[in-house]
């Protein structure tokens, strides 16, 4: 391993261990000026419990406050982000690109999180991230400044219908299914997280990465009614969160974009 894929790695780390502290107290006090917190009852967290892998090679894993054990998230995040980090820069080596890619996929992780975690995709990490991803979009390699600002707006708009049809849908399918539903498949950080993937993936990508959205996420929903009328515990329109896989339709339209369209642009009749 070179002592830069080896440099890398550890600032990945380092990278993982933010991402889940603002996972952690982004929810809870909407900024991340707090010191580490037990992200299941707020209990202030030992300086060894601040990172997850650290916290269970040392056995400081075990919240003092509710007893309970560092969620494994913590963990997985902070073996993800390191794998993740050497392979984009094996794919962009050292350049303003690697650093451009390896923050948009921290916020893509980081949304991920916290969707899964609380339904929330917060205008504290959106905002920053839609400003400095617009800067980007004037430093990409595989894009023009302006393919790139198209592909917000499309996203914007995309997202938007999708959010002003989302409540209506969602109360003619609860009344068709008799049971009135208050839940909202779609909020508006999904509007932002569009608008943040549209920016970074441009035009025409940002259409493709949607694709790759709703075919996962129709994948998924099967998945989850599959499991559930195997266990005879069958709920129909329980909405799941849409954040994980516009992240994911982001993240392999934002790395593997141009080979991607270049293949589905060129493929034969
Ligand atoms: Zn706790």
């Amino acid at each position: 391993m070179s002592l830069e894929t080896l440099f890398y790695a550890v600032f990945g780390w380092v990278i993982g261990v933010l991402i889940n502290h603002a996972a952690d107290v982004l929810p809870r006090h909407k900024t991340l000026n707090s010191a580490p917190v037990c992200p299941r009852c707020g209990m202030l967290r030992a300086p060894l419990a601040w990172s997850g892998v650290i916290s269970y090679l040392s056995g400081y894993h075990i919240c003092l406050g509710c007893g309970r054990p560092l969620p494994l998230r913590s963990v997985l995040v902070e073996l993800a982000t390191p794998l993740l980090f050497v392979g984009l820069l094996w794919r962009y080596g050292l350049s303003a690109e690697l650093g451009l890619v390896s923050l948009y996929s921290a916020v893509l992780i980081l949304v991920t999180i916290t969707d899964l975690e609380h339904r929330l995709i917060q205008h504290a990490v959106m905002v920053p991230a839609l400003l400095i991803a617009l800067v980007g979009a004037f430093f990409s390699r595989n894009m023009t400044a302006r393919q790139a600002v198209l592909g917000g707006a499309v996203g914007l708009l995309l997202l938007y219908l999708m959010y002003l049809l989302a409540i209506p849908v969602s109360r003619l399918m609860g009344r068709l299914a008799g049971r009135p539903s208050e839940e909202v498949p779609f909020g508006f950080g999904d509007v932002t997280l569009g608008t943040f993937i549209g920016l970074t993936t441009g035009l025409p990508g940002v259409l493709l990465a949607l694709m790759i959205t709703i075919v996962s996420a129709g994948l998924a929903a099967a998945c989850i009614i599959l499991v559930q009328l195997a266990r005879r515990r069958y709920r129909p329109l329980a909405t799941i969160p849409y954040g994980p896989f516009l992240a994911l339709g982001g993240f392999i339209m934002m790395v593997y974009g141009p080979e991607i369209l270049s293949w589905y642009l060129h493929r034969g009749p």
